[in-house]
């Protein structure tokens, strides 16, 4: 079996609900900060230290606990990379996936030649603790995890984190917290990142802040992880844009909390129009919520489509037959989607 990252063509000028981005851009300072780049800066490589300095003041970190990538996606392989280096083409290192997952960790691991075991979720997503725990085997070398899931929503107990982390034998815990904004909590901090080895902490800037475009994510560990980790991630990885949008986005913590703040008032508005029209979703802690439309599915999708909202068709993952993948950003761009399931579902023309 070979797994590789399903890329989505979107219709231009549609409403694009299915790839978790920030729906109202990104802060106009970065934009500014982009303006202000000059020929020389262009044609110079980059230089990361104001970069690094001001994402490690906002992560609260010291600076070696933290390797700026091209996106989170170029810091998942990076991770993979060292993780399952040296693999033994007779006897492959695994790599445990809990699925339903994003595509890039099994894409990675299958690329590396690590084979991929995968743990699924148990019914109504809850976290499979024991079975993942179960799975480890003396050739398992690294555990995704993500926290909040993507594409449920949902949080993993810390307990579990802990217990897996115990039970890891040194296997790499890749904790993917690409959506821990939203969810206003994240394991950096926690004594778990902060003193083992084998957790790294995944974060990217392209979700809550609008940078997806410009590319720019950040692997979290212990200093010695992250020494090592730096020698598997390209020494000008991050585009000059990029280093000069992230001071300039974390300047602006007035857009970050209005976003958040969409965020949450556009979840409720989604669920509440979800509970109107008897449809399943999961409360999630993160930009975008999962529903089951069962049936409905395939006319729920082409009748947003013909409406220009592009949500994700998430059916064919494990465990989520029926379901559809909304991203909940801008409020207004969330009232033109509820506005439009209406019709659909209440066949309202
Ligand atoms: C979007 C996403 C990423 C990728 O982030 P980039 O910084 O855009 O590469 C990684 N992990 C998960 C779970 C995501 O949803």
């Amino acid at each position: 079996m070979t797994f590789h990252y399903e890329r989505v063509v979107a219709p231009a000028g549609g409403l694009r609900l299915h790839l978790n981005e920030n729906t109202a851009g990104c802060s106009p300072r970065v934009l500014e900060a982009l303006h202000n780049l000059n020929r020389t800066d262009i044609a110079t490589y980059p230089d990361y230290d104001g970069a690094i300095a001001a994402t490690a003041r906002r992560l609260a970190i010291a600076p070696e606990r933290l390797v700026l990538t091209n996106g989170l996606d170029d810091g998942i392989l990076a991770a993979t990379v060292w993780a399952l280096k040296g693999s033994p083409v007779t006897a492959p290192y695994e790599a445990i996936i809990v699925v339903p997952a994003f595509d890039m960790y099994a894409a990675c691991v299958d690329a590396v030649g690590g084979t991929v075991i995968q743990v699924p979720l148990r019914a109504d997503f809850a976290f499979p603790r024991s079975e993942v725990i179960d799975a480890i085997t003396p050739r398992t070398r690294a555990i995704f995890l993500t926290d909040p899931n993507n594409p449920t929503g949902l949080r993993i107990p810390r307990a579990d984190l802990e217990a897996i982390v115990a039970a890891a034998n040194g296997a790499m815990v890749f904790v993917d917290e690409a959506y821990a904004d939203f969810a206003g909590d994240s394991l950096i901090g926690n004594p778990l990142a902060e003193s083992r080895a084998n957790v790294v902490v995944g974060r990217t800037f392209a979700k809550a802040y609008g940078l997806a475009g410009l590319r720019a994510g950040a692997l979290v560990g212990t200093p010695e992880t992250m020494e090592a980790l730096r020698r598997t991630v390209p020494p000008y990885t991050l585009n000059v844009g990029a280093t000069v949008a992230l001071p300039a986005a974390f300047e602006d913590a007035a857009y970050f909390d209005w976003y958040l703040d969409q965020v949450r008032a556009s979840r409720q508005l989604l669920y509440d129009a979800l509970d109107r029209h008897g449809v399943t979703y999961w409360p999630s802690a993160a930009n975008f919520v999962l529903a089951r439309f069962g049936a409905d599915l395939d006319r729920v999708l082409s009748g947003l489509a013909a409406r220009q909202v592009i949500v994700r068709d998430r059916s064919r993952d494990p465990g989520c037959a029926g379901c559809a993948r909304i991203t909940t950003g801008v409020l207004a761009h969330t009232q033109r989607c509820v506005d439009a399931l209406k019709e659909v579902l209440c066949g309202v023309a």
